[in-house]
C-alpha cells in the first residue's frame, strides 16, 4: 500500500447557512471504499425539512444577504481564493476522491483537482466581465439589458467526477452571483464536504453554498420540485434526467442537462497507428470508463484493423487494475457493486449477441478481495446495431466495429441516441473536418481524446442532454436577460 495523508473527513453532517447540522431526522448513510468493500464513514442523510431549511438559507442570502451586495470585483476574488485553498489541500481532496470513488490517486491528484482549482481561477475572472448591451431601438428611448443572476441553483452531480462536475456548475453559478446548493452523489459524497469546509475558509458569506448529502430521489427530487429553487443544474444519466424535466415543469425550472453518452471513436486508414491506439486505450480506460465522453465505440478502418488490434490488445493487457492509492496505479476499482455488476452484465450480454472477447472480460481481485475490480475488456466483431455498441456500459468495456466506407461510419457513428462526444484519428486535415462537421456531437476530437479546459465548452447533443458547462457559454445558463426601456422625450 502506498503512504496516504492523514485527513479528517468532515464528520456527517450538512452545510445550511454557515452551520455544520445533523439532518432533521438524525439518519445516516454509510459510505463505503469501493477498492476494499470498507465502510469509510457515514453521512448524514437529508430530509425534506433539510432540503426546506437549505432552500430557506440561499434563497435569504440571494435576495439580501452580504451576497446580494457584493461588487463582482470581491465575487472574483472569493472565487480565486477557493481555487488557491483547493489547490492548498490538494492531497486531501484527491485522497478523500480516491477511496471514495475508487479512481487512480495519479488522477484525482494530477487530473481532477488541478482542473477544478483553474476552473474556479477562470470563472474568478468572468464574474467582473458579464454585462449587458444597449441597444439601439427605434424612437425616442434608450434601451439596454442587464444581466442578472437566476437565483437559486440546485447542482445535482453525479459519482464519477464528484467534484470536478460540481465545480463546472458551481464555479459559473457564484461568478453570475447566484446561490447555491449542492447535492453530491450518495456513493461519492466526502470532497462535497470538504469543499463546504474550504467555502467557509474562504470565507463565502452564510447561505450562499449549502451542500446537502443524501438520496437523489428525496433531496434531489426534492429540490427539483421545489418553487424555492429556480435552476436545476443535473449531470447524471438520460433516465435521470428525463425525470427531472417532468418534475421541473411544474415550477417551470430552468434546467441544464448532461447526461449519458456512448462516443465514437473514429480510426481512418492513414491515422498514426501508434497515436490512435493510445487514444483509443485512453478513450475507453481512463476514470475506469466511468466517463460520460467515453469513447466507448471504436470504429476501426478494415485497412488498418489487424495492426491496430495487435498493438491494442497488447497494451491493455498489461493493464492491471490495482490499489488506487497507489501512485503508479492506472485502473482503479469501480464505484461500486451495482455499477460493477452492470458492468459484468453488459460482458454477458456481448458474448450473447455473438461479439469477440479479445481481451478481459473477468473480474480481478486486488488487496483483500473484496472490492470491485474488473480488467480491462474488449470487444471485437462488433455491430453497431449490438446493445454493446448502443448502450451506456459506463465501465472499461470497448466495442470495435470495423468499417470501410468514410460515409458510411459517419452515418454509423451517428446511429446512437447520444450525443456527447466523438473523436477522428487522420493525418488529412481536409477528411478531419469534414468528419468532425458531419458528427452529432457537443465535443470532436481530431487526433486526441479526453482533452478539456475550463474554457472550451462541453455538453450534449440529442439524449446526451442541453446546455453547455465550461468557457463563457455556461454563463448563458446561470444568468437571465433584463431589457430596460428608458423614455427619452419630455
Ligand atoms: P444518476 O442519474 O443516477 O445520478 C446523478 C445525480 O442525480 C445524483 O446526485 C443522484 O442522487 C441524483 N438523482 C437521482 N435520481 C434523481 C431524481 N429522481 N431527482 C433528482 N435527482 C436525482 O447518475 P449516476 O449513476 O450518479 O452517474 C452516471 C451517469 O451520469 C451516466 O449516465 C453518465 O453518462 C452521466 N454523466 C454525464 C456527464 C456529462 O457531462 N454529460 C458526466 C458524468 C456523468
Amino acid at each position: 500500500m502506498a503512504t496516504t495523508p492523514q485527513v479528517e473527513v468532515h464528520p456527517g453532517k450538512l452545510l445550511i447557512g454557515s452551520k455544520w447540522v445533523d439532518a432533521s431526522t438524525g439518519a445516516t448513510f454509510p459510505t463505503v471504499n469501493p477498492a476494499s468493500g470498507e465502510t469509510i464513514t457515514h453521512l448524514a442523510e437529508a430530509g425534506p425539512a433539510d432540503v426546506e431549511a437549505a432552500v430557506r438559507a440561499a434563497r435569504a442570502a440571494f435576495e439580501e444577504g452580504p451576497w446580494s451586495q457584493m461588487s463582482a470585483s470581491d465575487r472574483g476574488k472569493l472565487l480565486y481564493k477557493i481555487g488557491d485553498l483547493i489547490e492548498k489541500h490538494i492531497d486531501e481532496f484527491a485522497y478523500l476522491e480516491t477511496i471514495d470513488n475508487g479512481k487512480p490517486i495519479f488522477e484525482s491528484r494530477y487530473v481532477d483537482m488541478p482542473m477544478i482549482a483553474d476552473v474556479f481561477r477562470y470563472y474568478a475572472g468572468w464574474a467582473t466581465k458579464i454585462h449587458g448591451e444597449t441597444i439601439p431601438v427605434s424612437g425616442p428611448f434608450f434601451n439596454y439589458t442587464l444581466r442578472e443572476p437566476i437565483g437559486v441553483v440546485a447542482a445535482i452531480v453525479p459519482w464519477n467526477f464528484p467534484l470536478l462536475l460540481a465545480s463546472w456548475k458551481i464555479a459559473p453559478a457564484l461568478a453570475a452571483g447566484n446561490t447555491v446548493i449542492y447535492k453530491p452523489a450518495q456513493l461519492t459524497s466526502l470532497t462535497a464536504l470538504k469543499f463546504g469546509e474550504i467555502c467557509q475558509e474562504a470565507g463565502v458569506p452564510e447561505g450562499v453554498v449549502n451542500i446537502l448529502t443524501g438520496k437523489g430521489s428525496v433531496v434531489g427530487m426534492g429540490l427539483v420540485q421545489h418553487p424555492g429553487v429556480d435552476k436545476i443544474s443535473l449531470t447524471g444519466s438520460t433516465e435521470t434526467g428525463k425525470t427531472v424535466m417532468r418534475a421541473g415543469a411544474d415550477t417551470l425550472k430552468k434546467i441544464t442537462l448532461e447526461l449519458g453518452g456512448k462516443s465514437p471513436n473514429i480510426v481512418l486508414d492513414d491515422a498514426d497507428l501508434d497515436a490512435a491506439v493510445k487514444g483509443a486505450y485512453n478513450g475507453i480506460f481512463y476514470g475506469k470508463g466511468e466517463v460520460c465522453a467515453a469513447g466507448s465505440r471504436l470504429f476501426v478502418a478494415k485497412k488498418l484493423h489487424d495492426p491496430f488490434m495487435e498493438k491494442l490488445i497488447a497494451r491493455t493487457k498489461k493493464l492491471q487494475p490495482a490499489d488506487p492509492l497507489h501512485p503508479k496505479t492506472r485502473l482503479g476499482a469501480i464505484v461500486s457493486e451495482g455499477q460493477m455488476k452492470t458492468v459484468m452484465d453488459y460482458i454477458e450480454i456481448g458474448k450473447k449477441e455473438g461479439a469477440q472477447l479479445v481481451a478481459g472480460g473477468e473480474r480481478a481481485s486486488v488487496g483483500n478481495g473484496k472490492g470491485n475490480f474488473v480488467l480491462p475488456t474488449i470487444f471485437d466483431g462488433v455491430r453497431n446495431d449490438m446493445r454493446l455498441a448502443q448502450e451506456e456500459i459506463f465501465g472499461p468495456v470497448l466495442a470495435t466495429i470495423e468499417f470501410t466506407d468514410l460515409d458510411e461510419v459517419i452515418r454509423e457513428a451517428n446511429k446512437n441516441p447520444y450525443g456527447l462526444a466523438a473523436a477522428v484519428w487522420t493525418r488529412d486535415i481536409r477528411k478531419a473536418h469534414y468528419v468532425a462537421h458531419r458528427l452529432k456531437a457537443g465535443t470532436v476530437w481530431i487526433n486526441a481524446y479526453n482533452v478539456y479546459d475550463p474554457a472550451a465548452p462541453f455538453g450534449g447533443y440529442k439524449a446526451s442532454g442541453f446546455g453547455r458547462e465550461l468557457g463563457m457559454y455556461a454563463l448563458d445558463h446561470y444568468t437571465q436577460i433584463k431589457d430596460v426601456w428608458v423614455n427619452l422625450k419630455e
